[in-house]
């Protein structure tokens, strides 16, 4: 998706122009994906922009890190007080954020303990990652030939740059054969994620998604449709999932910070359910939008306000 520009990026402590946030061709990140990251979104609320849940990213980003053996020279709180920052100087009332950490620029090879940790945030206005139509009607999904990643080879636990190198073979493989999104198997064949979401099935109005042991991203998303189903009484699970569970589900989505809550109307070419986005599907949906625009009382601690 094509990047709108903004004013300024913080990197490394500072406020630099768009233009000027940049990296040596030599950064030991742009060689061997070492870097960790986050996506966070900051939606406009009647008190000014809202970043939704922007501890617990840069939580997630502090455990990323640790799974690869790399020291932040910056705090939670700093990060936190940063991503503020930055919102605020682009005078942005919804954006998209962009935290990373990387290996820089001083040492190459596959020792990287040695490179200089580099820190930025980016923000800039993004909409809906799959389609405002495919979160209002659903998308088509396809079963990619490429494995989730195991547990034993890199993490699917942190999120990380190079690991993105599977995801984007996924989604470049299933939308080169015209499908939107890709859906992943691990290498005992159950269902783990989407390329870039995790992603929940609805059968007799129950509500499963498949479990962290299955080697996926523990996305902040996924905990609050989690918090949300225990809030409507929707019943929930965490459970192995097959493909043909999907194939059969009454309802699918996806869900993930860029997409939000994407309903799948068919995987494989199978319809699923009736080829639309389903009651249980419309419902989490919409108290996810309430939430987001702080709409939503008992969820209001979800929003971290920049002003
Ligand atoms: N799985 C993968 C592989 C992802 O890249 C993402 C997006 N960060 C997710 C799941 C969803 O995580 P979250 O809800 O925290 O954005």
């Amino acid at each position: 998706m094509p990047l709108e520009a903004v004013e300024k990026i913080w990197m490394n402590g500072e406020l630099v122009d768009w233009d000027k946030a940049q990296v040596h061709v030599l950064t030991h990140a742009l060689h061997y994906g070492s870097g960790v990251f986050e996506g966070i979104r900051a939606y406009k609320t009647e008190r000014g922009a809202a970043v939704f849940r922007l501890t617990d990213h840069i939580k997630r980003l502090v455990r990323s890190a640790k799974l690869h053996y790399m020291e932040l020279p910056y705090s939670v709180d700093e990060w936190v007080a940063a991503t503020k920052q930055v919102i605020a100087a682009n005078g942005l009332d919804a954006c998209y954020i962009r935290p990373i950490a990387f290996r820089g620029y001083g040492e190459m090879g596959l020792y990287p303990l040695k490179a200089p940790v580099e820190c930025a945030i980016a923000v800039w206005p993004w909409g809906a990652y799959l389609g405002e139509d495919g979160i209002k009607h659903g998308i088509r999904a396809k079963v990619s030939t490429i494995r989730s990643l195991d547990a034993n080879s890199i993490t699917p636990a942190a999120k990380a740059c190079g690991q993105y190198l599977n995801s984007s073979l996924a989604k470049m493989e299933v939308t080169a054969s015209g499908y939107d999104e890709a859906v992943m198997l691990n290498s005992h064949g159950f269902v783990t994620q989407g390329s870039g979401e995790n992603i929940f099935w609805v059968r007799n109005g129950r509500l499963t998604t498949p479990p962290l042991s299955a080697g996926l991203l523990e996305g902040i998303t996924r905990d609050t449709i989690m918090q949300i189903a225990a809030k409507l009484d929707i019943p929930a699970r965490e459970a192995d999932t097959t493909r043909s569970d999907l194939y059969i589900a009454d309802e699918a989505f996806f869900t993930g910070t860029a997409a939000e809550v994407v309903p799948i109307r068919e995987l494989d070419d199978h319809v699923i359910g009736a080829g639309e986005p389903g009651p249980v599907t419309r419902r989490i949906q919409d108290r996810f939008h309430k939430m987001v625009a702080g709409h939503d009382r008992e969820f209001a601690h979800f929003l971290e306000h920049v002003k």
